[in-house]
């Protein structure tokens, strides 16, 4: 009888240590840190190949062969995306979702040194930090496997391969197939320029293409044979600037001229406008982009051009999660380590000089909150969190005060800085995840609120019914991909 009464209170100690649990958690932090080497080497690797969305091929098979190996059930070419996959390990509740990214950006091809030089023969570059995105992911949902393995929690990982965060909407599509169906919470982060968490939003977005078609001709010599698309496009975006003024407060509309012809002695017969609109609420995106969408219809009468409407979709803005915030939160204060050595303060130095509003290296300490706040971006995570409780947090990857989509980010994400972010970011994924494999309670609490903040809404995404990933958004209607 004594022995089982024993048998019961160490079990129930065990259970309830925390010195115990502590333990474990250290070894989830052990775990990261022996793979920290080969964790970098695969960033570095997707920070090579810098792989433009949708057509993330090499990363995605380096991702996936990896956590494959490490005995996950891998899925590739989900929601119709072949750079779309699922690694699941583990069964049973609760399903915890690590979010992963690995797609680069145009325009910003860099080497990892402190001034601006592009890298040869490449014109994408990781600027916003999504090789260390998805390896650090990758790394924490290793520990997390072993962790299932050994006993020590109990229920499933999964690893979301996310592939076109940039402008491609790659998560929409993956929420749209139904892949966070079962997830009880879903975690990610984001490489930047310092280290941050709390329950802040972001911008809604949607993203379209007007391609316009004209007639060719000689522009000195039958000027009245020709039709300009490109005076579409040039329509198209000053009525946009005039639209501009009467949209509501915290607007966003940007756009770049995709393509405008080759030649001045030549009318162009095609040409390329690539907009994107953001709020911070879907439902003001949505009201907005029919109104842009006329300012292109305008263009295309007025120009008598014949106009193509390529709608790439759009995010929803985050729904906060202040249950789960407070996990990572509580989680990156705990683990911040970050500081640089003589080599890397140099090299900080030499960036700090290029950028117009630098952090002082001393903010590497500090975990900054972002609780209330909007951030000025937007992301597919967005969608994520309409359907699934979820929770991110940043590590400062690149030179305090970098902004993320600048040559600065690339350089730093090359270096032993980015590789620091890195592994501080995977420790706090692991460790956030285990609390909530370890409390069913926090679970709970999370969805409540996820419930509350729904307030009876339903998740209705930015896409068009039926609506096809836009696999080709990074293909320029001359076939180079940028
Ligand atoms: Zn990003």
């Amino acid at each position: 009888m004594n022995s089982i009464i024993r048998f019961f209170c160490v079990a129930l100690l065990l259970i309830s240590c925390p010195a115990i649990a502590t333990a474990q958690k250290v070894g989830l932090g052990e775990s990261v840190e022996r793979r920290a080497d080969e964790t970098w080497k695969i960033a570095l690797q997707i920070w090579n190949f810098a792989e433009p969305g949708y057509q993330e091929i090499q990363s995605a098979k380096l991702l996936s062969d990896r956590l494959e190996q490490a005995g996950f059930v891998v899925k590739r070419g989900v929601a119709d995306i072949p750079t779309a996959f699922t690694a699941t390990f583990g069964e049973g509740k609760p399903v915890i979702g690590i979010m992963g990214e690995y797609d680069a950006l145009p325009g910003l091809s860099q080497q990892a040194v402190p001034e601006q030089l592009p890298r040869a023969g490449a014109t994408y570059g990781h600027a916003c930090g999504h090789h260390v995105f998805g390896a650090a992911s990758m790394s924490a949902a290793i520990a997390l496997a072993e962790q299932i393995k050994s006993g020590q929690i109990r229920g499933t990982v999964r690893f979301y391969g996310c592939p076109a965060e940039e402008g491609g909407s790659g998560k929409t599509f993956m929420v749209r197939a139904g892949l966070f169906n079962d997830c009880d919470a879903a975690l990610h982060w984001h490489p930047s320029g310092r280290t941050s968490a709390g329950d802040g939003s972001c911008l809604s977005r949607v993203a379209v293409k007007f391609r316009f078609r004209g007639k060719s001709a000689h522009a000195a010599g039958s000027p009245d044979q020709g039709r300009s698309a490109l005076d579409a496009v040039e329509l198209t975006c000053h009525a946009a600037e005039l639209m501009r003024e009467h949209t509501p407060d915290f607007t966003r509309i940007h756009h770049v001229i995709t393509a405008g012809g080759g030649a001045p002695n030549v009318v162009p017969d095609f040409a390329e406008v690539f907009f994107y609109i953001r709020h911070p609420k879907a439902e003001v995106v949505k009201e907005l982009y029919p109104r842009l969408l006329k300012c292109a219809q305008g263009a295309a009468i007025a120009t008598e051009t014949k106009l193509e409407e390529m709608y790439l979709g759009g995010t929803m803005e985050i729904l906060p999660n202040d249950t789960l915030s407070q996990v990572t939160m509580s989680n990156l204060r705990q683990l911040n380590d970050l500081k640089y050595t003589a080599e890397e303060t140099q090299f900080a130095a030499r960036i700090h000089s290029t950028l117009s509003k630098p952090l002082p290296l001393e903010s590497l300490a500090q975990v900054f909150d972002t609780s209330g706040d909007v951030g000025k971006g937007s992301t597919d995570v967005g969608d994520v969190s309409w359907v699934v409780p979820t929770a991110g947090f940043t590590t400062a990857c690149y030179v305090p005060g970098t902004s993320a989509h600048s040559w600065q980010a690339v350089a730093a994400g090359g270096t032993s800085i980015g590789r620091k972010g890195m592994q501080l970011a995977a420790r706090t994924m692991a460790a956030s995840a285990w609390d909530l494999f370890q409390q069913p309670q926090t679970l709970a609490a999370a969805k409540a609120e996820h419930a509350r903040r729904m307030g009876g809404r339903k998740y209705d995404p930015l896409l068009l019914p039926g609506q096809k990933p836009p696999l080709d958004y990074r293909d320029s209607p001359t076939g180079a991909n940028d």
